[in-house]
């Protein structure tokens, strides 16, 4: 495989590379927006690639929603073309991983917020009720199910001591399956803060249990596989548009895509640079196809 080009491109480039593309893969916080502002341009640029006979879909590592949310949160920005059925959030991925590849029998112990409980009822797989009443006091006072064969680990706001002693709890039991809804480090907050992602709390679920979680995310294959086994993507016909270079960009390289870099998210011109100057291998697959300042400049592409 050729080392990748990490080429600044605008205008009539970005139509050429399209004219090779039938699929557009956006990440979403970064790409087309970020947090509640969208980023400027992108509800048109979504309609024009559609009008221009593509096929995008939206891949997110944000668990916090259901789908049905996304849709919401899309017309809320200006969209009026984005269908449920379009969207793959690590979420919705993460329930069809339970219910269709390891098709768990029993109950699932989550740890998460609303976008992952409601994604899991709707897929028909049973999760643990957390007692509302929970006993203060130690470990020994709060019950453990017996039927749990999967413990979920994602984005958690009341992520507490309990439910890490709980989960590494069931997942002494080498039956107990373990899964991640994504291995996101952390997140940028307005005002230069960061709120520890997913990946922040399966690591201490990983030490508590000496286990390994089969991370269902970016840069896992597995959201490919999910879109691919609905949509029939070729992989060379698609284009994977993100942030992040260790998530997005590592993403595209596993699944054998054509990747580009928009600088409105986390990674910088910089960083790219410096992975395709270093010399250890592993680093390549950070280095992304395409570079563009914001995805914006598919306007200019398609202008006149
Ligand atoms: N998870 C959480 C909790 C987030 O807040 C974010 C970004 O805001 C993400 C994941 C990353 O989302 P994406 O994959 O769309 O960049
Ligand atoms: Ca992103």
């Amino acid at each position: 495989v050729s080392s990748r080009g990490c080429h600044m491109i605008r205008g009539s480039q970005i139509r050429d590379i399209m004219d090779s593309k039938l699929n557009v893969l956006f990440d979403c916080d970064g790409v087309i927006w970020n947090g509640e502002t969208v980023v400027a341009g992108a509800p048109e640029v979504v309609t024009l690639l559609k009008q221009q006979g593509k096929r995008v879909f939206f891949i997110t590592n944000n668990c916090t929603r259901p789908r049905g949310s996304y849709v919401t949160k899309f017309i809320r920005l200006g969209f009026t073309d984005v269908a449920e059925e379009d969207i793959f959030s690590s979420a919705y991925c993460s329930a069809a991983y339970l219910r269709d590849v390891v098709k768990v029998e029993g109950k699932v112990y989550v740890i998460g917020c609303q976008g992952v409980v409601k994604e899991l009822r709707e897929a028909g797989v049973t999760i643990v009720e957390e007692e509302t009443d929970a006993p203060t006091g130690t470990i020994y006072d709060y019950p453990l199910d017996p039927d749990v064969k999967a413990v979920l680990v994602g984005y958690d706001e009341t992520f507490d001591f309990i439910k890490l002693a709980k989960a590494s709890c069931y997942l002494q039991n080498n039956d107990c399956l373990f899964v991640a809804t994504d291995p996101d480090p952390w997140h940028p907050l307005r005002g230069g803060r960061i709120t520890p992602g997913s990946g922040s709390l399966t690591a201490a679920v990983e030490t508590a249990s000496s286990r390994k979680a089969t991370v269902i995310g970016k840069p896992s294959r597995f959201m490919f596989e999910c879109i691919a086994s609905q949509f029939n993507l070729e992989p060379s016909q698609s284009l994977m548009v993100g942030d992040r270079l260790e998530t997005d960009i590592l993403f595209g390289a596993n699944c054998g895509l054509d990747t580009m870099l928009t600088l409105t998210g986390v990674s910088t011109l910089e960083e790219a640079q410096c992975y395709k100057d270093s010399d250890d291998p592993e680093r390549k697959d950070f280095v992304p196809d395409y570079v563009v300042e914001t995805i914006a400049d598919f306007i200019d592409a398609y202008g006149e």
